[in-house]
C-alpha cells in the first residue's frame, strides 16, 4: 500500500478513538440522524474545503462540491442534493461558494480546448457572455479572473432561484437563505459577497 495511503487509515483509527474518548456518545449521536443547517455548494478543488474554514463539525453541513460551484439545471447529481436537503433535511441557508484562482474559471476564460470539461465549463461561458461589458473593461487579467470567480458565484446563485425546488419551497414560504461567498486560499479568508445581511441593491450584479 502507497505510504500516503497508509497514514490516512492510520489517521482515521487514531481519530476515531480519539473521539470516542472525548465523547462517548459522539458516534451515537451521529448515527442518529442529521440536522445540518445549510447546504453548501464548493468547487472541488483541493484546497478548498468548505467545512473546515468555518470550523463546520460532521452533521452540520451538508455538501455538494463540483468543478467552479456549478448549478447546471440539466444536472440531477445536484439538482438531487438540493432537492432533498430543502425538502427532506429543511435547511435554512444556502451557501454557494466560489474560491479566487479557481481552475475552473481560469480554463473557461481561455479559448483552449481541455476536451469533456469544456462542455461543462460552457456554464461559466455563459456566465462570461451575460457580463461581457464589465469582464471586457477590467484591463488586468488577474482582476478580470477574479471578477468572473464572484459574478459566477452570483449567476449560480440566480440558478438556484429558478430551479421547481427553491420556486416550490418559496411558495410555501419556507425558502431558504441564500449566501454568495468567496474563499481566498492565499490568505484562509471568505469574503461575503451576497446575503440577507447585505444591502442587495450593491451586491446584484
Ligand atoms: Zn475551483
Amino acid at each position: 500500500m502507497d505510504d500516503f495511503i497508509k497514514q490516512y487509515l492510520e489517521y482515521n483509527q487514531q481519530w476515531a478513538q480519539d473521539k470516542q474518548e472525548e465523547d462517548s456518545e459522539y458516534f451515537n449521536l451521529l448515527a442518529e440522524g442529521q440536522h445540518p443547517k445549510a447546504l453548501l455548494l464548493g468547487c472541488s478543488d483541493s484546497r478548498v474545503s468548505p467545512s473546515v474554514v468555518i470550523g463546520a463539525d460532521l452533521g452540520e453541513v451538508f455538501v455538494h462540491r463540483n468543478i467552479a460551484n456549478v448549478v447546471a439545471h440539466s444536472d440531477l447529481n445536484f439538482l438531487s442534493v438540493f432537492q432533498y436537503a430543502v425538502e427532506v433535511l429543511k435547511v435554512e441557508h444556502i451557501i454557494v461558494v466560489g474560491h479566487y484562482g479557481c481552475g475552473g474559471i481560469q480554463a473557461a476564460m481561455s479559448n483552449n480546448l481541455y476536451g469533456l470539461i469544456d462542455n461543462w465549463l460552457a456554464n461559466i461561458k455563459d456566465v462570461m457572455t451575460l457580463h461581457e461589458a464589465e469582464l471586457n473593461a477590467i484591463a488586468d487579467e488577474q482582476q478580470r479572473l477574479n471578477r468572473l470567480v464572484e459574478l459566477n458565484v452570483f449567476e449560480q446563485i440566480n440558478n438556484i432561484r429558478q430551479t421547481s425546488v427553491f420556486r416550490k419551497a418559496q411558495q410555501n414560504g419556507i425558502a431558504p437563505k441564500l449566501h454568495g461567498w468567496v474563499y481566498n486560499f492565499s490568505t484562509g479568508l471568505i469574503n461575503v459577497i451576497f446575503g440577507p445581511e447585505i444591502n442587495s441593491s450593491a451586491s446584484r450584479v
